[in-house]
């Protein structure tokens, strides 16, 4: 068959990679210039896989299907004109699908609009520390394409799911799907809100009643996806639910059976259908957010009858994910945290309300309209110093400079010192931008690995 890949970011290298292996003539066709993805087009060369770049020309239309990459909106004239002439248009994740035998090979998918990866790495690290082995892959770093091949029976695939990864499934059926959360986001790729939506309730159009899908009872768009379900719906939320996983003063309660049993527990046994997990302030990741990925995560545990005590470990043993309110270092009393990953306010919001200790809060990068007010709160309550940085420095230090003490630094090195000096034994010193890295760095990545670099300097 022709196959042809749109873009050539990870996922399309490696659909490329995969279709060629699986005997297709592959035709690979990505909108930037050659000088701009100078790395992929050796990759593509050294396999001999024929590729164009600097825009999409007619050749790709020559195709039985198209494999397309995140982001690629249904606008794009390319897009248009494949459909126009009726050539199936698919996802990577569609694509790998359907080299997975979901008979050997269970399938966990999670989206929403925040904590996606967070969510996803810990489902793997529980399955993982319970005797089951799990891959995390999808957005979160390794495309699924790269790990169908040969995949050992019994392996699970936890497959965080962006909503353009959705947005173009056909078959795709997840047996238990994680749907976390849904806020306004990325509609400039999918015009409306209803529309965003409608791609995140994706992940549960092909489920059956043996599946399950898991829903946030405090977020409205997700628990709506009930209505569009066949699964087993289990909820998680911070207030007493009737059903499902929830908090009630201080501690983790979690439904006892599996989803199954757990509806005959209701009949006979309502009062005891939950039992405590842990307590709330046991979890070792930070913030109400996490909370919530917690209990996503314990939930989706639970319907690969993963016994209470390994979740409870689990959770307790995991650390997070790299540049996520990622600790680093206590020194003098001072907590250094990496939450280099926070690039807008939203996130930077949940990093100052994660901490009752006293933040020194260094901000700053490259502004994206910024609205700082949104913070005012946490900042007048949390923190006693700002050090700002970036393009960004002036706004933030004008902006917050009536309400605590503020500094501008010229460097990380600069704001890292500064942070150390100001802060005392017994608080946070909190790296957490709410902005994006690229007016100083190549990206938030390494951003936080330049931060990290100069906390342990110090
Ligand atoms: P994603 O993969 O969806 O971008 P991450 O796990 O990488 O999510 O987290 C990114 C940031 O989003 C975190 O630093 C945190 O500030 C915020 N965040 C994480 N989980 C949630 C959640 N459940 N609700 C709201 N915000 C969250």
């Amino acid at each position: 068959m022709n196959y042809t890949i749109i873009g050539a970011g990870k996922s399309g290298l490696h659909a490329a990679a995969l279709a060629q292996d699986l005997g297709h003539n592959v035709f690979l066709t990505e909108a930037k210039p050659e000088a701009e993805a100078k790395s992929a087009a050796e990759e593509l060369a050294k396999r001999s896989i024929e590729a164009e770049f600097g825009g999409h020309t007619d050749k790709g239309l020559d195709a039985d299907i198209i494999v397309t990459s995140p982001g690629v909106p249904p606008s794009n004239p390319f897009i248009q004109e494949a459909e126009k002439r009726k050539i199936p248009i698919i996802s990577e994740v569609e694509f790998a699908w359907r080299q997975i035998d979901p008979a050997k090979n269970p399938v966990v998918a999670i989206t929403g609009t925040n904590g996606k990866t967070t969510t996803t790495a810990l489902v793997a690290h529980i399955l993982n520390q319970s005797g089951k082995k799990a891959i995390a892959c999808g957005n979160i770093g390794t495309a699924i394409t790269s790990v169908v091949r040969n995949l050992e029976p019994g392996t699970i695939l936890v497959v965080e799911t962006s909503s353009y990864q959705l947005d173009r499934i056909v078959d795709f059926r997840p047996d238990v799907a994680l749907l976390l959360n849904i806020t306004p986001d990325h509609l400039s790729y999918h015009g409306t809100f209803e529309q965003y939506c409608a791609a995140k309730y994706k992940i549960t159009l092909n489920q059956n009643e043996k599946n399950v899908l898991i829903l946030n009872a405090d977020n409205e768009p997700s628990k709506a996806a009930a209505a569009h379900s066949r699964a087993q719906i289990l909820h998680f939320g911070v207030h007493p639910l009737q059903q499902g996983m929830y908090v009630s003063s201080g501690k983790l309660l979690i439904p006892r059976g599996l989803p199954d049993s757990q509806r005959s527990a209701l009949q006979t046994d309502f009062q005891h259908k939950e039992e405590q997990l842990m307590m709330v302030d046991e979890l070792r990741i930070p913030g109400i957010h996490n909370v919530y990925n917690s209990m996503a995560a314990a939930l989706a545990a639970r319907a690969f009858e993963i016994r209470n005590e390994d979740i409870r470990d689990s959770l307790m043993s995991f650390a997070g994910v790299e540049h996520r309110l990622e600790y680093v270092r206590t020194l003098n009393g001072v907590d250094y945290i990496n939450d280099s990953k926070a690039t807008n306010i939203n996130s930077t919001w949940y990093a100052l309300s994660s901490y009752t200790k006293p933040l020194v809060w260094i901000a700053g990068g490259r502004g994206d309209n910024n609205d700082y007010a949104a913070l005012d709160e946490l900042v007048r309550s949390n923190v006693r110093c700002v050090i700002a940085i970036g393009e960004e420095a002036d706004t933030i230090f004008n902006h917050f400079s009536s309400m605590v003490r503020c500094f501008k630094a010229g460097t990380m090195d600069d704001a890292v010192h500064r942070a150390a000096e100001f802060a005392e034994s017994g608080s946070v010193a909190l790296f957490s931008p709410a902005c994006k890295s690229f007016d100083m760095f190549a990206n938030y990545e390494h951003r936080g690995q330049v931060f990290k670099e100069a906390v342990m300097g110090l």
